[in-house]
Order: C-alpha cells, then structure tokens, then sequence
C-alpha cells in the first residue's frame, strides 16, 4: 500500500511527496545519499532515483543520509520508518560527487557494516552505488561494492530488479549480474582488462520528466520544485564532464518540461530550471513565458554571457531573478581558447550591463586555477577582469541608484575522467598558493567584491578520488579512521603518484578515424565505454596545447567525437 504523507518526524523536517509503501514480502532498499539531508535532498538525481525504484513492484526504497554530528552515536535510520540501515536487503549509494566517498565509509562504519566487500557475508545487506562520481571512475571505492549500476537510473533499476527477484540467492545474483545487464560492474568477479563495461544512457528524453519528487523547505533551494530541461551541454569546455560524458546533449520535449511545472502548482510558486547550458533550450522562451503567465517565479542554475539576449533578460526581471551566475572559468582570452570556453570580454561586459540595468544587481562568478597550460599572467588576467567588470558594473549602477555585489568562486582545477584533460596532474601546491595570493591580494579591498579562494587540502582530496585507483581505497579507509592528513603521510608515495604524475597523452594526429587510439599505459577508469572516444579526446588535449577551439557538438549528423556512431554504446 502507499500512502504519500506529510508528516513531521524525528528526522526530516516537514516534506510533500515522500513515498512510505507498506506490507509483507517488500524487499527494503536504502537509497542513501553519503552527505546531509540538506545537501541530498537538493540533488534532483537523487529524487529521481527515489521515484524510480520505488515504481518497481516488490520494492520498497527509503531514503537514508549522512547523520549529522549531534547523531555520530545514533543508529543510521530510514527518513520513512526509521529502519536502521544494516536491517535493509540493498543498500544502494547514489553519487554525484566523488568528495563523498569518504562519508560512504563513514555511514558503513556507523551502521556497523563491514566497509569491504570481502568482509560481508550473506547476513550482511548487498551493498552497491550509481551516480555520475561511479560512472567517471568507480575504482576508489570499488573494494567496498558488491556491484556498481553505471550509467543513467532510467536504463538500468527495472532490468537490475527484474534480475534481483529472478535470482534471490545474492550469489547467483552476482555471478550472472555483469553477464545479463550492460552497465552493471561487479568488481570481485571482474577481471582486470576483461571485456569493456558499457555506461547506458537514455537514447533521448522523449518519454521522461526529471523533476522534485519531494518537496521540503530543508533543501539549497528552499521550496523550490526543481524541473530539469536538458541533458548534458553541447559546448565541451575541456575540463568539464557535462560537456563529454553526456554527449550528444538530449533535450527534454516542451510538453514534458510544462507538465512537470504544472505539477508544482498548489505546492510553491518557486520554479528552478535545471540544466547545464539552459539557454541551449530551443523552447526556452516559451518556457519561461509559461512559467511567469502562470505565476512561478522562475530561477536558472547558469547564464552563458554570450548567449543572454535581450528577449531573455527582460524573462529574467519579470522572474524577479535577483542574481545572474555567469561562468568564464578563465580570465584570458588565450586561457579561454584553451578551455575552449567561447565567451569574449566583449560578450561579458554586454551581459553585465544589460543584467544590471534590469535591476539584476548582484552577479555570481566562476573561475577556475591551476588549469593546463596556465601561466601566473592568466591568473591575473582574472584580477583585471574583475575590475573591468566591477567598472562597467559600478557605471549602470550609479543610473539605477542601487548597487549590488560580485561574489567571485575561484576553484581549483581537478583532472576529471572522460574529459580531454583527464590525463593531466593537479597543480603543485606551492603554484597553487602563488596564484591564489596573486587573486586575493590583487582584489584585496575592493568593495562590493567577495572572493571565495579554494583550499589547497580539499584540491588534493578531489583529485585524489577523481583519479584513483583501486588502492585508493587503503587511502580513504585511513582516512575514515584517522583523517586525511595522516593518510596522505601514511600513503605517501600512492598519493603522489595519482596526484601529481602526468599521464602521457596519446599522439593521434595523422592517424585514420577508424585506426584505434595508440596503445598507453591505461588510466584506472579505461574499461568503462561511455561512448566517446579516447582518440577524440586526445585530439582535443593537443587543440588545447596551440590554443585552438573547436565547434560546439551540433548534436545531429555529425561524427566529430563518433558518439553518435558507436556501435558499442548501448542505450
Ligand atoms: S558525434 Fe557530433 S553530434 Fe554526436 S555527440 Fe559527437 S560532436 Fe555531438
């Protein structure tokens, strides 16, 4: 039976839309999100994920977080009946980010569950993960899974269930999981340099709506019922995964993008558009019309500058945006060209004008440091862009009398797999450091400017995670006993190498498409296909060494990265 309820409890504060499904013979599944209930419930992947499995017949899915510090002696408990993890059938984690690995062993040793595969026993919940952290690269933590499902939850939770009521004995279940469902990774049975391990998408969104499954005011976002409009990004800035892992971009049809905001109606009036490049959405307009002539304020996760006309800046007032996120990642041109981000200082300093003179008064900057190929001189090309913003912002500001605030983010860049800079090691610390005092020094007392700096530490954690291997996970279990600091002293040398060693890049200039990719020493996530080639990516690193940008994925009858000719990719 399932009753949909409202109800206050001890955990979670008041939400809309939790699914409590009662009766015998349910297999319990604990979806747990390794981070706070805050944090969690804002990941609309991870809603996602709750609403699907809990559509299987026979299954019952509950949602478990990270207990906070006041709980470290509690029991970690289910948000719907408070059923203590260790007493669930499956404990399946769900992660975006690979920083939460060390919760993952955090919430394992609090529930007292043994953390490696190898010490569980059949007594013990089948413990596995999904999310987009496992499908860039499972290999730190796969000493602690039974299985991993990698690729999007649409493909893969009705074929594992159907599988999971086939085979109740978990060993016949594991024996068989790799062979019969594409996508499933069973690091105990799989053998190293075995057959590929093929990460599924969905062919297309037409039949989809991503959006809020439960509401709460405990979220980043307040109330806000979130709805995602498209998949992926087509202008493939070289660091980012968005722009590679999910390509081609997959647009959500109009239709099922209204639907889903009529499905906040009588639950909030606040409407957040969730995409990776939302002014990429051909409906776009009307979209945003939709949402202001039916009332909802509406909000956009980010603005590309270059993109912002005038039609959808006036859509952005009458939604009462207050602050606009813009993204130039790098404060050169020729670091732009690089990154093969293709916005211009002119495109920049329009948008800045036009959002301030339609009372969007506050502005939000990403930048990144440590990038391939950057010199000191980039980093403080980001100091003098932001004065130059900061002028053409002071002068339409003086006009409207009102001024607002820059906030700067300035992260440090993190080598991520299955990106044209996956082969690159994080910068040294000591350059690190230099180029985040050139930045804090040179906007020291600037007013109405606020600079996030990044921490050197949580670079080296990220990168460490973001590019491990196997025996990362000694690391990580060190760490969850002891702290990170004395892990990297006790793991020095493994540290280091996956830290700070450069992999080398693959040469394929004048080599024929159909020639495979020139055989290297593999990185640790190579037996996973996700579709695009390494040659392409390859290809793109050297663009980035001369300085050259390449064109935006058209998303139809093209070849240029072969995704949309992979005969391997399985959808
Ligand atoms: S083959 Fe072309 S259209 Fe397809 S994903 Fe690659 S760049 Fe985009």
């Amino acid at each position: 039976m399932v009753t949909p309820s409202s109800r206050p409890s001890h955990g979670p504060p008041i939400e809309k839309g939790a699914i409590i499904k009662q009766g015998k013979g349910l297999a319990r599944v604990a979806l747990v999100y390794p981070n706070t209930y805050k944090t969690g419930m804002s990941n609309l992947g991870f809603q996602r994920v709750y609403h699907l499995i809990n559509q299987e017949p026979g299954i019952a899915c509950e949602r478990v977080f990270l207990p906070d510090l006041r709980q470290k002696k509690d029991a970690v408990v289910s948000c719907e009946s408070r059923l203590p993890l260790q007493r669930f059938d499956i404990i399946l984690f769900s992660i975006s980010f690979e920083n939460d690995y060390i919760h993952l062993a955090d919430i394992l040793r609090q529930a007292g569950i043994p953390l490696r595969s190898s010490d569980r026993i059949h007594l013990h919940p089948l413990v596995a993960a999904g999310g987009v952290a496992c499908f860039l690269n499972p290999e730190p933590i796969a000493p602690f899974m039974d299985f991993f499902l990698l690729g999007e939850a649409e493909c893969l939770v009705n074929e594992f269930f159907s599988l999971f009521h086939q085979y109740p004995d978990r060993t016949d279940l594991l024996a068989i999981l790799e062979t019969n469902l594409p996508g499933a990774y069973v690091p105990a049975r799989h053998p190293p340099f075995s057959k590929k391990i093929s990460v599924r998408f969905l062919e297309n969104l037409d039949h989809i709506q991503t959006h809020t499954c439960v509401l709460t005011s405990q979220t980043a976002f307040k109330d806000k019922f979130l709805v995602e409009i498209l998949k992926g990004c087509p202008h493939g800035c070289r660091f980012c995964t968005a722009g590679f892992i999910y390509r081609p971009p997959r647009i959500y049809p109009k239709e099922n993008i209204l639907k889903a905001m009529d499905k906040a109606s009588g639950n909030t009036r606040k409407i957040g558009l969730v995409s990776s490049a939302i002014l990429d959405h051909p409906d776009i307009a009307d979209i945003c019309e939709y949402g202001t002539d039916h009332g909802f304020s509406l909000s956009f996760s980010s603005l590309r500058a270059d993109k912002l006309d005038d039609p959808m800046i006036d859509l952005l007032h009458q939604s009462k945006v207050k602050t606009a996120t813009i993204a130039p990642e790098a404060g050169s041109e020729r670091m732009r060209r690089v990154i093969n981000k293709k916005m211009t200082e002119p495109d920049i300093f329009l948008a800045v004008e036009k959002l301030v003179a339609k009372d969007i008064l506050n502005l939000r900057l990403y930048f990144m440091i440590g990038l391939p190929f950057e010199t000191d001189d980039d980093v403080r090309a980001i100091v003098n862009l932001t004065r130059e913003i900061k002028e053409r912002f002071l002068t339409v500001s003086r006009k409207q009398k009102r001024m607002g605030t820059i906030t700067l983010s300035i992260n440090a860049f993190i080598p991520k797999p299955a990106t044209p800079f996956q082969w690159a090691a994080l910068t040294d610390d000591a350059t690190l450091k230099r180029r985040i005092g050139i930045i804090g020094q040179g906007l020291k007392k600037t007013p109405n400017v606020i600079v996030n700096l990044p921490s050197v530490k949580t670079a080296k954690i990220s990168a460490l995670l973001s590019l491990g291997d196997q025996n990362t996970a000694d690391v990580i279990e060190t760490a969850c006993d002891h702290g990170w600091a004395y892990a990297f002293r006790h793991h020095k040398d493994d540290c280091r190498r996956i830290i700070y060693t450069p992999k080398p890049i693959p040469a394929v200039s004048g080599i024929a498409d159909t020639d495979p990719c020139p055989a290297l020493p593999s990185l640790p996530w190579d037996f996973l296909d996700s579709g695009i080639s390494k040659k392409f990516l390859a290809a793109e690193w050297h663009r980035a060494a001369k300085e050259k940008q390449s064109p935006a994925c058209p998303m139809i009858d093209c070849r240029r990265c072969r995704i949309c000719i992979n005969e391997n990719a399985i959808k």
